[in-house]
């Protein structure tokens, strides 16, 4: 009989195409949280850190369930960030692992970056577009959105977990007005 390995990261089932994971971060989001550097990002803004992460069939596939072991081993951890690359291009994916962690860690919560702008996304999904069942499932699933390119002409040091000015930090949830008074409390104290 076929038997996963708790620690095989090749083992088949659902799981994302990533660049990297940070097992511990606190510039990405506020708290300690753990980061899955997505791999895909059609966006290309000049000055991005991550060029790396720009072609689609890159990276290396990771299984939804070590994901989730790496996650549940570490119970300092405030909860996850998606990063990129595009998050949004395997929104679905990354949707069933966000719920499956929700449901074994409750008190753990969503934080997504993206390069496309909320409204984009909303306005996609509406016109049911291609990619809609992406973006509509990872919204449902995010608490705390951080949209918008990075973009170099209002590139800035002065705010919590973003590189540009017009990068916003969008509450989608309670828990995410949580994350999002905690970022401000995080701004003011650099003040
Ligand atoms: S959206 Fe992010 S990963 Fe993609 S090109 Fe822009 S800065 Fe780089």
């Amino acid at each position: 009989m076929f038997q996963i390995k708790k620690n095989n990261l090749e083992t088949a089932g659902t799981g994302p195409y990533l660049a990297s994971v940070v097992k511990e971060s606190i510039v990405d989001g506020p708290g300690l949280r753990m980061v899955l550097f997505t791999q895909g990002c059609p966006h290309r803004c000049p000055g991005c850190h991550n060029p790396s992460t720009h072609v689609r069939y890159g990276g290396r596939y990771y299984a939804e369930e070590d994901l989730l072991h790496m996650y549940l081993e570490n119970g300092a951890l405030m909860g996850l960030t998606f990063s990129g690359g595009e998050p949004f291009l395997q929104g679905e994916v990354l949707a069933h692992l966000a719920k499956t962690l929700k449901a074994r860690a409750p008190q753990a919560n969503i934080v997504t970056y993206t390069g496309y702008s909320l409204e984009y996304l909303e306005g996609a999904i509406e016109e049911k577009r291609p990619q809609a069942a992406d973006y509509k499932a990872l919204l449902n699933q995010t608490d705390l959105l951080i949209d918008g390119p990075f973009i170099m002409a209002k590139r800035t040091l002065d705010l919590a977990f973003r590189g540009s000015s017009n990068q916003r930090l969008l509450a989608l949830t309670k828990e995410g007005q949580k994350l999002l008074a905690l970022a401000q409390a995080v701004e003011k104290t650099a003040d």
